[in-house]
């Protein structure tokens, strides 16, 4: 069955439901158009395909739509990804020339009606040049981690965000010198969807036998596409350290993301890595595996997410709203979601992931008390209802230029 608003109330309480209702009110009958790069794989995809429905159910006319490119596009794009994290990349005049044909190609091809046109991540950011033939409010949501970006790439979009009528960043380390009013609006998990929800432990049980895991051994996980940045290499060295004093089985299980090309060459390397220790799961899970995701994060003892950049890191909130104790590296938005020694611990490098680990693996307690925080720590800041009432406030406040001011609460913690 479907879920609605409705049933939120019993997770958030009845007076938030009434709440965005009332903001909703505002907005109803605008349309807000949705663009990113992929509809299968990643955070952003995660949350529109939770978000559009409940938009929908408000009056908002929420719509998704994703550009196209070639794989040399993507290439490119995922350079630049690196590269506005702060990441050592060459950008070229030939990798410009790509991206600006395929933003051609986009603008030629591309059908943008939304009242509101909401443009995810770089890959899309030139769809900005439609504006002054066909008008409409522009935002530019970013939800990487642009703090230190690599000045090339960054000279590079800067002329087209500067274009749009907002931005928004996921939290104000991200913030940027740009001509037009920005807004932090951190990202959101959905806790009724199959990713999220509860489950029977006869499931969880029953998943992890079926990926050969041993339910009464210790599991620590990570949940990531096979990428760089998210240090999977940096997951099996710790669990590697942990295993000298500690039993315990790893999981790394990752899809792939259709605009990420550079997966094939990260997972050969996990592969090597693990070196055909029969205790690390390398599990290539195919889209819409979230029930299976969700039973294996419960089934987990700790979840890592070693990251190296990270713009938020929607898996952390995933595990902590599970109760589950998360040690995470002290990069970005996972700075944001996990309090150090209170949700979990922060990292530095797999040393320090593997002690806070074993530190753990010896301290049920612990385990128990940081996963209990986090799950509140999620339960007030980075639910799906914060982040739906968050953005109809943002329409709402591109309506009334004077309001730039509007207190968006989506940073009550920081
Ligand atoms: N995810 C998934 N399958 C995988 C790996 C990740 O469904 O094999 C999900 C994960 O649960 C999370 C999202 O993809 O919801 C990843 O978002 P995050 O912000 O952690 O990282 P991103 O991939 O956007 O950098």
């Amino acid at each position: 069955m479907a879920v609605t608003l409705r049933d939120y109330e019993d997770v958030v309480g009845p007076e938030v439901i009434e709440e965005i209702r009332l903001i909703a009110g505002y907005v109803r009958h605008k349309s807000l158009q949705n663009v990113n790069s992929t509809s299968v794989g990643g955070g952003v995809a995660e949350i529109l395909t939770r978000m559009i429905p409940l938009l929908r159910e408000l009056g908002v006319i929420a719509s998704w739509d994703v550009i196209k490119g070639n794989e040399a596009f993507y290439s490119v794009t995922k350079a630049f990804h690196n590269a506005l994290h702060g990441n050592q990349e060459k950008i070229t005049e030939k990798m410009l020339d790509i991206y600006l044909e395929n933003t051609a190609m986009n603008l030629r091809d591309m059908n943008l009606t939304g009242d509101v046109i909401m443009i995810h991540d770089p890959q899309p950011v030139g769809l900005i040049l439609r504006k002054p033939e066909i008008g409409r409010q522009w935002i530019w949501r970013c939800h990487i981690d642009v703090s230190k970006p690599d000045p090339v790439a960054w000279n590079f979009l800067k002329p087209y965000v500067g274009r749009y009528d907002a931005a928004i960043f996921s939290m104000p380390d991200f913030a940027q010198k740009l001509p037009i009013p920005q807004y932090r609006v951190a990202p959101s998990i959905d806790p009724l969807s199959d990713k999220n929800k509860e489950l029977d432990p006869g499931y969880v049980q029953q998943v992890l036998e079926q990926y050969g895991l041993n339910p009464e051994r210790p599991i620590l996980t990570q949940i990531s596409r096979f990428d760089r940045l998210k240090d999977p290499l940096g997951v099996i060295h710790a669990y590697q350290l942990v295993k000298k004093h500690c039993d315990c089985q790893l999981i790394l299980a990752g899809g792939g993301a259709d605009d990420d090309p550079e997966g094939k060459e990260v997972l050969r390397e996990v592969e090597e890595a693990a070196a055909n220790d029969p205790d690390i799961h390398i599990l290539l899970l195919p889209p819409f595996s979230d029930l299976e995701i969700n039973a294996l994060v419960r089934g987990s003892t700790i979840i890592f997410q070693k990251s190296i950049r990270e713009g938020f890191g929607l898996t952390v909130s995933e595990a902590l709203w599970k109760g589950k104790p998360v040690i995470g590296g002290s990069v970005g938005g996972i700075k944001l979601q996990i309090i150090n020694g209170v949700t979990g611990f922060l990292v530095h490098s797999p040393e320090g992931a593997a002690n806070r680990a074993v530190e753990l693996l010896s301290d049920p307690d612990l385990c128990r008390k940081l996963g209990e925080n986090g799950h509140c720590q999620v339960k007030e800041n980075f639910l799906i209802t914060r982040h739906v009432k968050d953005y109809m406030l943002l329409m709402l406040a591109l309506d009334y230029p004077a309001e730039r001011v509007i207190q968006l609460t989506a940073s009550r913690n920081s």
